[in-house]
């Protein structure tokens, strides 16, 4: 047995705990979220404008019309579908198209419009005439980069005079002092650094907006914060500089400040999770087996809609999924060994409902939401990569934002002394009952 920090971990598979946990970064889920994403999230809360110079107007927008767009581009944002500014636009946009420009911190969970915003303000800013490069955008990784690139392409496809280019690795071969025509540049810090300073491609003097996307995973990699940082150094002070982050802790608050100087900052808080609407179960058992057959009979007497259940390691996820399905059941399956792209078809096929129990790992359960889903089943209680309660995570599995979410059931099984004293402890820190849930007399449940 392992010991870390004074706890024993029981064995389980023989694999390492938290070994999912660690190999999934951040900016393999915040791609997963984007592909998943077709839809705005839908958000209650006020957003909280700080004004460089309070004692301006605040300007919102309820309409895309009142910003004045060239009318090819209101052309392109309708073609997207969109009827009206998301409440992060409505301050947003303002802003980043005021003259002069102003410079922006935004803050807002993934899905609530920071994408199409910044793209927006690159579209209405550059000079379609000016054959060099105006706009840079940062993006964490070359698949994150080619996300935001796609949204260029398709909110611009009425303006066919802007082009764009990517600077990732290996992806361009100008000759040394060539210039790059396309208006704008999207692409990974250490690309774009080596395009203005070694290879100079790019002018940065030239540069009237700087995007710097997805700070917070940005960060999370040694060296984007550096090379950000240098890039940065060289442009003008008359440059518009903007950064964009899903969440705020210090360290990105601290880089956001180092980089973005007399900012507007625009903060959206994230809807809270309750465990209110939810009734909450556990299971007593001594294998694993044994937790396998109480959730069979959890499945045969609840006519479910649609069930997740969490394992804490990929090969218990493999070994339930095996077991379900010799029962006859259709299950999906979410691990860390497929790619982010797999991941996202999976997903997306159970929300179509063409499974009906999906099986994850830890690498599912965080950011993404599956808001049909009624019952969750956590077959391992969820802990940190130190073995301890998780207590986030299970509030993220089982819980529900807004006021009128859904009912939903959650049944916990445990299945040792450790994951009971794990129980007490989660049920401790929510001040929220967990019932004991007798498998073999079922009816109680509904
Ligand atoms: P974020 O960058 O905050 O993750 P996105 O800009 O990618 O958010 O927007 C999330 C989803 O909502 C995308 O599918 C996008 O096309 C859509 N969307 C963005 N703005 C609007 C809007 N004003 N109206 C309707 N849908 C929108």
């Amino acid at each position: 047995r392992e010991i870390s920090n004074g706890k024993v971990k029981p064995e389980e598979d023989g694999d390492k705990y938290g070994d999912e946990d660690e190999k999934e970064d951040r900016a393999a889920q915040s791609l997963l979220n984007k592909l998943i994403r077709s839809n705005l999230v839908n958000t209650t809360n006020q957003v909280e404008v700080l004004q460089r110079d309070p004692n301006s107007p605040l300007y919102s927008v309820k309409s895309f019309e009142e910003l004045r767009l060239r009318p090819p581009l209101l052309q392109g944002v309708y073609a997207m579908g969109f009827n009206r500014p998301s409440r992060i636009q409505e301050n947003a946009l303002p802003m980043m198209l005021a003259a002069p420009p102003q410079n922006l911190i935004a803050q807002s969970q993934s899905g609530t419009g920071k994408t199409a915003a910044f793209v927006l303000a690159m579209l209405t800013h550059v000079n379609p005439e000016n054959k060099w490069t105006q706009c840079l955008c940062l993006s964490p990784t070359y698949e994150l980069a080619l996300q935001t690139g796609k949204v260029i392409e398709h909110m611009g496809q009425f303006y066919p005079e802007v082009k764009l280019a990517y600077a990732i690795r290996g992806s361009r071969r100008l000759e040394r002092g060539q210039k790059v025509q396309e208006q704008i540049v999207i692409g990974t810090p250490g690309t774009l650094l080596d395009w203005c300073l070694k290879l100079k491609f790019i002018d940065p003097k030239k540069i009237t907006v700087f995007v710097l996307d997805e700070a917070d995973v940005m960060i999370a990699t040694q060296g984007h914060q550096d090379q950000s940082i240098r890039i940065q150094r060289m442009l003008t002070k008359d440059c518009q500089m903007l950064l964009f982050s899903a969440t705020f802790e210090d360290s990105v608050w601290s880089f956001a400040q180092r980089i973005i100087p007399d900012p507007n900052i625009i903060k959206l808080k994230r809807e809270e999770e309750t465990l209110d609407t939810i009734k909450q179960y556990y299971v007593q058992c001594s294998s694993k087996e044994e937790k396998f057959s109480a959730l069979c009979n959890i499945y045969g007497a609840i006519t479910i809609a649609q069930a997740m259940i969490f394992c804490h390691t990929r090969r218990t996820a493999n070994w339930l999924a095996g077991q379900l399905t010799k029962e006859g059941h259709q299950v999906a399956l979410l691990s860390g060994e497929m790619t982010v792209e797999q991941r996202a078809a999976v997903i997306q096929r159970f929300r179509q409902g063409k499974e009906k129990v999906l099986i994850t790992t830890n690498v599912c359960s965080r950011g993404i939401d599956v808001t049909q889903v009624s019952v969750v089943i956590n077959f391992d209680l969820p802990l940190d990569k130190d073995g301890n309660p998780d207590n986030e995570t299970y509030l993220h599995r089982i819980g529900r934002t807004g006021r009128f979410g859904k009912r939903g059931l959650a049944v916990n099984m445990v299945d040792s002394k450790y994951s009971m004293d794990i129980l007490l402890s989660i049920q401790d820190h929510f001040n929220k009952k967990i019932k004991k849930l007798d498998t073999d007399d079922i009816d109680e449940i509904e």
